[in-house]
């Protein structure tokens, strides 16, 4: 299942949340204040990839100390 991160346009805190794909789009209750004038970011597809890079980018270095 991915995961969608939302922010709540009420207390503008935001929190990510396990959905199907058929659901992604329905409303969402605030866990903060309860509200449910959330609204849907984005995924964690853009944020995993992004973060993958960096571990695999200092193998390399450190396999030139020894
Ligand atoms: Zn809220």
């Amino acid at each position: 299942m991915p995961l969608y991160e939302y922010q709540c346009q009420q207390c503008t805190s935001g929190f990510t949340e396990l959905r199907r794909f058929s659901e992604m789009d329905s409303q969402i209750d605030c866990p903060e204040c309860g509200s449910r004038e959330t609204k849907r970011g984005i995924s964690s597809f853009a944020v995993g990839g992004a973060s993958a890079g960096v571990p695999s980018a200092s193998a390399p270095a450190s396999s030139q100390f020894n």
